[in-house]
């Protein structure tokens, strides 16, 4: 599997500590998020799905 690099809400590169990646709730991709997405419950999208959450 494809390591995710951005962030998946706001396409930051997931380089600094903190950020979490995890499997879409829909289709198993993985999806990253950075602290900042994490800490202000930003939405995502996943790319492939089209699978949106807080
Ligand atoms: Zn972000
Ligand atoms: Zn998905």
């Amino acid at each position: 599997m494809v390591k995710v690099e951005f962030c998946t809400s706001c396409g930051v590169r997931l380089k600094e500590t903190g950020f979490v990646r995890f499997p879409c709730p829909s289709c198993d991709t993985e999806l990253g998020r950075c602290v900042s997405c994490r800490q202000q419950s930003n939405m995502y999208e996943c790319k492939k799905c089209g699978f949106v959450g807080p």
